[in-house]
């Protein structure tokens, strides 16, 4: 018997496992010490109420023999929340067919599954600095990964190379972790880029929702073609704190081939045969995001999220720190101040001023020299921490 000997290749240390491990110690040492995580991206906001009473309903439903629900009857997910996802791409003028449309457990695990669709010996383009998933997903299926520069020099916002051949090609927008956003001739660029080279692009839009400026596109469906190249990755968690609860979503264009094959077929087949469908009282949660209701009060938690964002800004502004992001985003990129390198400034921050950040060097080499913070803890914690950061940039 033979292992998949491409984990071999995998880099042993996840990010986030040696954060913990560092806060860990940290805390065991100093057990008197009130450390404020403004580190990795789990939100803090308690499920709408409106979420909670849609799941509670489908909860009771479930417990009678009229409302009783077994096995989905598509793995694609049930008709009303594609058809409400269909219509959430529709107010800002992308028509889908809920056909189109696949319900998912989240962003993270369509994004590795994808990878399912294509072979092995294609070259993947993956952003430095991104989040980490990409590049592990793909070297576990044993996938040349080559990377496009994300630096202060191109807003964070890198552009097709046309000498550089690419078949997969991953683009997140806003970014993690740099929290920069696409505008739409950059988006156009990449999938001009695309179609000429018959790449597929991978869109992750997991924080869309943190859009505000409206001359920036939510989807990739919004740029001219993408329908015959992208596709699209989505998620719940960010947009209505669904981080535990697990439902996102992914759209396969019908219009979506290669090589004579379907791509929206081939997913379909994918699903049926090693998903067995998101939870029914999931979906009735997640359909509950998209009623009046529902929808204002996540925007409700959204805004409270990017309110910390100005706080942050707000202290990185008066120290004249370089940062991007926290505007349509949750997160701030900011150039480690006094010349640290990343890790490093994260241990001054975590032993002298008892706050958790992430270093930049854990999202790619290009990381180095640039932390992330996130907008998603309290708005008194993030002030402490604010405080805490600003005495301690004020001393290096
Ligand atoms: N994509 C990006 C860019 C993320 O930052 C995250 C989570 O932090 C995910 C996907 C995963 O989202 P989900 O919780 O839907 O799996």
């Amino acid at each position: 018997m033979r292992i998949n000997a491409n984990y071999r290749n995998i880099k042993d240390s996840y990010l986030f496992s040696t954060i913990g491990q560092k806060v860990s110690a940290y805390t065991a040492a100093h057990p008197e010490a009130d450390v404020i995580r403004l580190g990795i991206g789990d939100v803090t906001r308690p499920l709408s109420p409106a979420v909670v009473d849609a799941m509670a309903k489908a909860a009771r439903e479930l417990g009678t023999a009229e409302g009783f629900h077994g096995y989905i009857p598509s793995e694609q997910g049930y008709l009303f929340l594609r058809e409400a996802i269909a219509d959430y791409y529709a107010r800002r003028g992308v028509t889908l067919s809920p056909d189109e449309i696949f319900i998912s457990d989240g962003a993270k695990s369509d994004l590795g599954n994808l990878l399912d669709l294509f072979d092995a010996d294609n070259t993947a383009l993956i952003p430095d600095p991104v989040y980490p998933a990409y590049v592990d997903a793909n070297v576990m299926a044993g996938r040349r990964v080559v990377y496009c520069d994300a630096t202060v020099e191109n807003g964070f916002l890198p552009l097709p190379d046309e000498g550089v051949h690419a078949d997969l090609i991953y683009i997140c927008s806003p970014n993690n972790p740099t929290g920069a956003v696409y505008g739409r001739e950059g988006l156009q660029k990449w999938v001009d880029y695309a179609l000429r080279h018959d790449a597929v692009l991978l869109f992750d839009a997991a924080y869309e929702a943190f859009i505000e400026d409206p001359s920036l596109p939510r989807s990739i469906y919004e740029v001219e073609g993408a329908e015959r190249c992208a596709i699209e990755v989505c998620s719940f968690s960010k947009m209505a704190g669904f981080t535990g609860t697990r439902c996102g979503w992914t759209v396969v264009p019908e219009a979506l081939e290669r090589e004579g094959m379907n791509l929206n077929r081939m997913w379909m087949r994918r699903q049926s045969t090693k998903y067995n469908g998101t939870p029914y009282v999931i979906h009735r949660a997640a359909e509950a995001v998209f009623t009046e209701e529902g929808y204002r009060q996540c925007m409700e938690s959204i805004a409270y999220y990017k309110q910390n964002a100005r706080i942050m800004a707000g202290t990185l502004d008066q120290l004249g720190i370089f940062y991007t992001g926290g505007v349509n985003s949750p997160y701030i990129w900011l150039r480690c101040p006094g010349g640290l390198d990343s890790w490093t400034f994260f241990d001054r921050l975590l032993e002298q001023a008892n706050v958790v950040g992430t270093p930049g060097e854990g999202f790619g080499a290009n990381g180095e020299g640039f932390f992330r913070l996130t907008a998603f803890n309290t708005r008194e914690k993030t002030a402490e921490a604010m405080q805490r950061f600003e005495r301690l940039a004020r001393s290096l």
